[in-house]
């Protein structure tokens, strides 16, 4: 193995907060690149440009971390959309991309891993086995590519993120591992999702926390209690869409017909960029280590949030100066006033 840049992600969060950036297949479905419903990143093989550009986006947009696009692109799933002899390529393909726009910065590259939906834990020692076995395949071509540490998100089972877990540390890679919070305040194996992330930190993740399903409002709440009982890094990596206490999850969002939301009607509950950066600075305040976005994110939240972590990132040279609008400089907000105001700086 070898590592992509100088410092690693343990490094980095010992002298600060890392940003990520993920939301891939969200993304490019909405770019017409992959299909909603199955969601498999097929893109990787089909229009691997399209992926390069997404991640080069991102990159200029601050974040540290590409994450390769193999999220779903798993045994399981691929035979679903009969593309089971794609699966080694797909994974292969999807790291290399992500290590080629990688270089073009000082990025870091994640290897990544996720639910599998084969997980049973009620056939717990069965089912285990296919999950380590689907693990032990993804990961152990993604380190031969060349990644930096892991990343296993949107766990829907403590079971199965501790396979992830235990898989990650046989590779001895530094281990990023955080739950779905899709239910209301357990895992779907009947585990608050706090005293889950104890548990993950107390068999050696180095970060654990949460990724995907809650917007920003719904998500601190949890992320402020996760940090409060583990000593290791903590992620947050919310949805930007505007959950809350009624409907804490994206999923749960319902139209004002009535009508479920999620996946494909989201758009009128999208956050806009001034409270993703409110976010990233409440989660900074918080203690939170690895601040990040998850499905409907895109480049505009990555710069603001990372501006405001006080950083200015390639994308920065762009960002608004209001001002100069003919008649739009008067009407921003009083309360987003302060983040333009940091953008000038
Ligand atoms: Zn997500």
């Amino acid at each position: 193995m070898s590592s992509r840049t100088n410092r690693g992600i343990l490094d980095r969060l010992k002298k600060g907060v890392v940003q990520g950036a993920e939301g891939y297949v969200f993304e490019l479905e909405r770019r017409g690149y992959i299909k909603a419903g199955p969601y498999v990143p097929e893109v990787v093989l089909d229009f691997p440009e399209a992926v390069k550009e997404l991640h080069r986006e991102f990159l200029r947009a601050g974040s540290e971390v590409m994450v390769a696009l193999t999220y779903y692109a798993h045994r399981e799933k691929l035979r679903d959309v009969g593309r089971e002899n794609d699966l080694e390529f797909m994974n292969r393909q999807a790291v290399r991309l992500a290590n080629e726009v990688a270089r073009e910065g000082d990025a870091l590259v994640a290897g990544n891993i996720c639910n599998t939906w084969a997980y049973d834990p009620q056939n717990a020692q069965a089912s285990s086995k296919i999950v380590r076995a689907m693990y032990e395949e993804q990961l152990g071509w993604a380190l031969e590519e060349g990644i930096d540490f892991v990343i296993s998100e949107t766990n829907d089972y403590l079971g199965e993120a501790l396979i992830a877990l235990e898989v990650i540390k046989q590779l001895k890679l530094p281990a990023m591992v955080t739950l779905a919070s899709v239910q209301q305040s357990q895992t779907r194996d009947g585990y608050d999702y706090v005293e889950a992330c104890k548990i993950l930190a107390d068999h050696g993740a180095d970060i654990v926390g949460l990724n995907c399903d809650r917007g920003p409002e719904t998500m601190l709440p949890i992320i402020e209690k996760i940090r409060s009982v583990v000593s290791c890094y903590v992620a947050a990596q919310p949805v930007p869409y505007k959950t809350n206490a009624q409907f804490p999850t994206f999923e749960s969002l319902r139209t004002g017909s009535g009508e479920q939301a999620f996946p494909l009607l989201l758009e009128p509950f999208l956050c806009n960029r001034f409270e993703m950066a409110e976010f990233a600075r409440k989660a900074q305040t918080m203690g939170i280590n690895y601040i990040g976005i998850c499905c409907g994110g895109a480049p505009h939240y990555v710069r603001a949030m990372a501006e405001a972590l006080g950083k200015t990132v390639p994308a920065s040279k762009y960002s608004p100066v209001m001002e100069l609008h003919p008649v739009l400089g008067t009407h921003v907000e009083e309360k987003h006033k302060e983040f333009l105001a940091d953008w000038k700086n």
